[in-house]
């Protein structure tokens, strides 16, 4: 079998629905293709709004940012002749508790999106003529409810997902919700954001898949930003181990946590282009070649340079360090880059809304000074003059080089 994922961009319109129905059609669907989709366009962040107003009281506002996300999907299921409320019933109230945390309403509500998705495009592929069944991932992907960031449960997800794949009277295509799971009490969860990928792979890996593909609208993995780098090239060919870095460096092509239920089970995992899906795209493999021959640009945005000093001058390196990460760990840190001196450790971490809690709980045993609206920009494949070109007219807050790999945090302009 295959997997393909789609992501919000993909299917933002009517035309992005028939596009995704076209790209299935040329497809081989023999042995079962398995269909991931993200939320329609921008849907994700206007959900987060709805869940943000609601918290701060302004039912109002709430109010209305839900109605244009219903009527932005009751205008694709128009446009593509469904009939809402018929062939598709689309969510009524808002799932909003007061009652409970912030987080928990969070998944309960932003987990839509991907419903609203999968239910249109699921009886839109259907009204098509095509094998199709919808499938809900909160009931089928069993997670813990770490809100917002959820944990699988891969044995009883596994399990459960294989026994419904290999039913006999499945139809070939599946369409089923990326990024969202489900409690082992019924409550809706989410991956954490842009996690789609990572479904896809959890699939792919419970399935056996013979390949991942994850359609984008950019023609591959390319070796930088185009919105950043005028000269930009294709990478056909590269290995988990260099998908991996890319990733954690913050390429934000594919989700971090992709790569390794892929690697496990060797499924090697495509990225190509949605306009035009006879091209090659990349391919990410074992045997994939690498080193990469063109240097490689990743920009990780937002981020904050942490740095401790013992309160008692003691060698923070060898007292400290299990302390420092268990800290870092508990709240959720996501970690970049770590640099270290005899009395100071310094880390660069996504500065996220966790930071301050976590640098809180620093200070009871840590000087902590820290700098933020900085970058990382790791540059794969690196020479020297790569390097000075790099650096000029930027201000380098930190810097780590080996011979093919420069880090530098910057300042961001
Ligand atoms: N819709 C979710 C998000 O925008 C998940 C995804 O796109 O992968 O974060
Ligand atoms: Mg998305």
């Amino acid at each position: 079998m295959k997997v393909f994922k789609f992501g919000g961009a993909s299917v933002k319109d009517a035309n992005g629905v028939r596009n995704l129905e076209s790209i299935v059609r040329q497809t081989d669907v023999q042995d079962g293709l398995m269909i991931v989709i993200s939320a329609m366009g921008k849907t994700t962040n206007a959900l987060e709004r709805v869940v943000e107003f609601l918290d701060t009281g302004k039912e109002e506002q709430a109010l209305s940012q839900w109605v244009d996300i219903i009527d932005f999907h009751v205008a694709i299921m128009k446009e593509l002749g469904l009939k809402p409320g018929v062939d598709v019933r689309l969510q009524g109230e808002i799932p909003f508790d007061p009652n409970l945390p912030f987080d928990e309403n969070y998944d309960q509500i932003v987990s839509l999106g991907e419903i609203m998705s999968t239910q249109i495009i699921a009886v839109y592929l259907l009204k098509q003529g095509l094998s199709v069944e919808w499938w809900n991932m909160p009931k089928l992907l069993r997670t813990d409810n770490t809100w917002r960031e959820a944990r699988v449960d891969d044995k009883t997800s596994q399990e459960t997902i294989k026994a419904g794949w290999e039913r006999p009277d499945r139809p070939q295509i599946v369409v089923a919700q990326g990024f969202i799971g489900g409690t082992a009490e019924g409550k809706r969860t989410t991956l954490g954001r842009e996690g789609s990928d990572y479904t896809a792979a959890l699939l792919g890996n419970y399935l056996d898949a013979e390949s991942v593909t994850i359609w984008k609208d950019v023609p591959g993995i390319l070796n930088a930003d185009p919105r950043l780098e005028p000269n930009t090239v294709l990478i056909p060919s590269l290995r988990y181990q260099d998908a991996v870095e890319l990733s954690y460096s913050g390429a934000q092509i594919i989700h971090p946590k992709t790569i390794k239920p892929l690697e496990n089970k060797q499924i090697p995992l495509f990225v190509k282009p949605f306009g035009d899906p006879k091209a090659a795209g990349s391919c990410i493999s074992q045997d994939g070649v690498g080193p990469l021959n063109v240097p490689v640009y990743i920009w990780r945005k937002n981020q904050i340079l942490i740095t401790m000093r013992a309160k008692d001058f003691a060698f923070v390196l060898e007292e400290s360090l299990s302390e420092i990460f268990d800290i870092i760990h508990r709240h959720r840190l996501k970690v970049a880059l770590i640099q270290s001196s005899a009395v100071t450790i310094s880390v660069c971490v996504d500065n996220t809304r966790f930071v301050p809690a976590a640098i809180e709980a620093l200070q009871v045993h840590f000087n902590v000074s820290y700098n933020d609206h900085l970058s990382l920009l790791t540059i794969r494949g690196t020479t020297p003059e790569i390097l000075e070109q790099a650096k000029a007219g930027r201000t380098i807050m930190l810097s780590q080089t080996t011979r093919r790999t420069a880090r530098l945090v910057v300042k961001e302009i």
